[in-house]
């Protein structure tokens, strides 16, 4: 009976959400988002995010993060501003105070670390209003404040691919992978968060448990750093005039079709990198929209 309910989000359903970009509009009216993340240790996976969410469409970014890791994303990003958070050896901490409600909606977790000072900086996102998007080692920190999650006014979106939500729901990957789409219902419908199970498709999960899949993207994703831009895909998508499970449907079909077109006209699927797939979303819009 699930079965029926669930939608593979398909390019008609994306040349019919997409909204259209106004000829009056200016700057602001494409979102400001914020982009949590990044450590001595991991900074090029932030950048990725931060120019992924601008070719996507965002109006404005901004990248909260270590001073030490500022150059290394300003050197790959003109686009984006700064914000300096504090942290301990290349590490963020908790000690600043990220004013959350600058901005439209803000991703948060991509190369953060696990270390214990971070979970203070997930727990400021999650205290914080307005949609929030929940990524690789942000996943590892939310744990312990799922049972937050449904008081929050915005929306929240976690994006983990099978180990992370493995982790999320205690259960081995093997486990998870016989049965995901059950799995992820009844987490999301639990914690009321929409679910991105990422993997060679991606099953996308209401808080009400409607699932819709997408099946676009091809084993050349399957590299470092390719979830890190689809999670700055998802913020730009999510500050755009379209509801949260349309932004979610286009945000896998862009970065799935980005992938797919590269390796057809410009690399394989040995040689496309994740920096490669912010490039190829050109060709999504430009022949589809
Ligand atoms: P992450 O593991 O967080 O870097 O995310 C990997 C991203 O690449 C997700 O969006 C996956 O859906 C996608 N991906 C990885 N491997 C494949 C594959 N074999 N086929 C299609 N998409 C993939
Ligand atoms: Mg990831």
């Amino acid at each position: 009976k699930n079965r029926a309910q669930r939608k593979v989000w398909t390019e008609a359903d994306f040349k019919e959400t997409m909204p259209e970009r106004k000829a009056n509009a200016h700057k602001g009216n494409h979102g400001r988002g914020l982009i949590i993340g990044g450590s001595a240790e991991m900074p090029g996976s932030i950048a990725m995010s931060a120019v992924a969410a601008l070719r996507t469409g965002a109006g404005l970014m901004t990248v909260a993060t270590a001073k030490s890791v500022i150059p290394t994303i300003a050197s790959n990003c003109m686009e984006a501003t700064y914000l300096t958070l504090d942290d301990t050896n290349g590490f963020l901490n908790a000690r600043t105070a990220v004013p959350f409600d600058q901005y439209d909606a803000a991703v948060i977790g991509m190369g953060l670390g696990r270390h214990q000072e971070a979970a203070g900086l997930v727990q400021q996102a999650v205290e914080a209003e307005g949609p929030l998007i929940v990524d690789a080692d942000g996943l590892y920190h939310v744990r312990s404040l799922l049972n937050r999650l449904n008081h929050r006014t915005g929306p929240v979106v976690l994006t983990p691919h099978p180990g992370e939500m493995a982790m999320l729901l205690d259960v081995s990957v093997p486990e998870l992978l016989q049965s995901p789409f059950a799995y992820t219902k009844m987490f999301a419908e639990k914690y009321q968060v929409y679910v991105i199970l990422k993997g060679t498709f991606t099953i996308i999960t209401t808080p009400e448990g409607a699932q819709t899949v997408s099946t676009a993207g091809n084993q050349g994703l399957a590299k470092g750093g390719s979830g890190d831009v689809l999670s700055g895909i998802i913020l730009a998508m999510i500050m755009q005039r379209q509801t949260v499970t349309e932004a979610l449907g286009n945000a896998c079909f862009v970065h799935g079709k980005a992938a797919e077109w590269l390796t057809e006209e410009v690399h394989s699927v040995y040689d496309l990198i994740a920096s490669d797939i912010s490039a190829g979303i050109t060709n999504v819009y430009r022949t589809l929209l």
